[in-house]
């Protein structure tokens, strides 16, 4: 899968990855201004912007504005003749989307995943999606990104592990790449959030980063100067197996009292049963996690704030342990738990900030995203337009 990245030195290929970030960044913008913020010189910009305009994947806009002198042209991506799909195979359904280089969705479909045969069936799905897509559209697409749950070989694009799929060694990507003809590039989901998050989220340019995501289990994703943290392994990022409560529970994982048996969806749920049980409350067994943290928020409900603030108690000592360990710019949370943000965010952030330590503030951030529910697919959205800034070999749809 990587012979498809390359053909480019490696100089250059940073100079462009530095010119297309700046279009990122400003939506358009005039080749002074890049040479200004990227230090490049005028004539290093005009070279390589040429180049990147000849290939299409940039296009010239309206005229800027001037401060005295001619107008400047605009540089922005080109938004219509090039799309790039994005895939997520999730425990419970496959989703399917397709946007332009500034990451609009133009395409989108999903399908409830059953365990049975779900290596197969997730690669029909997406085989279908694709073709029925590219039928009625010109565009080109450039790459898939694709997101799995569990332990991911990013450079193989092998599934090493999906618990709740039970795949083992499942070479998803390249099976996909022969299926689709199209270079594909898979990583795990939550990596994937945080790329989404350093692209089009409240991380942008922020360069030493711990992302942690909150939802069935505890996931997270550590960028060290701009580069995720792989790991020995692959197996980096596992913020819910942080042991928090020496003689707690038994975690899936084999160890006991992990912040993911005290803070996931499960342990919400456990704590509000419990709690039920001695004090009044407007929450019944039935009750879900987005009832907790309405019934905390509108109604201030007893059992649901005492779940809640158990919550950002224990999510609040882990972020806090984050910071220390990794003395980021910034931590970003996010979940899929409806209004978590409102319910849990204030209290999380309380308890890391009292935690911090007296001799050193850090003035790390903690943000909670705005991304949602399309944040794995942008993030494979990302993670295709980070390799094409690598190497525009990739634009034409170039698999070899
Ligand atoms: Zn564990």
């Amino acid at each position: 899968m990587k012979n498809s990245i390359g053909s480019f030195s490696r100089m250059k290929s940073t100079n462009i990855t530095l010119i297309l970030n700046k279009i990122r960044e400003h939506g358009s913008i005039s080749r002074v201004q890049i040479a200004k913020e990227t230090g490049l010189t005028p004539a290093t910009v005009t070279n390589l912007t040429s180049e990147l305009l000849t290939a299409g994947i940039i296009v010239e806009a309206d005229t800027g504005c001037s401060t005295g002198g001619r107008k400047p042209i605009m540089l922005k991506f080109n938004t219509s003749d090039y799309g790039i799909c994005s895939a997520y195979i999730s425990p419970v359904k496959v989703e399917f989307a397709v946007a332009n280089f500034e990451a609009d969705i133009i395409y989108y479909n999903s399908i409830p995943l059953p365990k049975e045969n779900s290596v197969e069936k997730s690669m029909e799905f997406i085989e279908k999606q694709y073709a029925e897509y590219s039928r009625t559209t010109n565009r080109k697409i450039s790459g898939l990104g694709l997101g799995l749950h569990g332990i991911v070989d990013t450079d193989s694009g092998i599934s090493v592990f999906a618990p709740n799929l039970d795949w083992r060694n499942v070479p998803i990507g390249n099976m996909l790449q022969e299926r689709l003809n199209l270079p594909v590039f898979a990583d795990n989901d939550v990596r994937l959030m945080t790329i989404g998050e350093m692209w089009y989220g409240v991380a942008k340019n922020v360069s030493d980063l711990v992302f942690v995501y909150i939802g069935s289990g505890i996931g997270g994703a550590i960028v060290i100067n701009g580069n995720l943290y792989n790991g020995f392994k692959n197996g980096s990022g596992e913020i819910g197996h942080c042991t928090i409560d020496t003689d707690g529970d038994m975690c899936s994982c084999g160890n006991r009292g992990c912040v993911q048996t005290k803070a996931n969806r499960n342990a919400m749920l456990n704590a509000m049963k419990s709690y039920i049980a001695d004090e009044a409350s407007i929450l019944s067994q039935d009750s879900g996690c987005a009832d907790i943290v309405r019934a905390c928020i509108y109604n201030s409900d007893p059992v649901a704030c005492r779940v809640i603030n158990d919550e950002a108690r224990y999510l609040g000592i882990t972020v806090n342990n984050l910071i220390n360990m990794f003395n980021p710019k910034m931590v970003v949370v996010n979940s899929d738990i409806k209004d978590f943000d409102k319910a849990v965010m204030p209290g999380l952030t309380e308890e890391a900030k009292k935690r911090k330590m007296k001799f050193f503030d850090s003035s790390t951030e903690i943000k909670y995203s705005h991304l949602g529910e399309m944040a794995v697919l942008k993030g494979g959205i990302a993670m295709v337009l980070k390799k094409i800034c690598e190497s525009t070999s990739l634009i034409n749809g170039q698999n070899s």
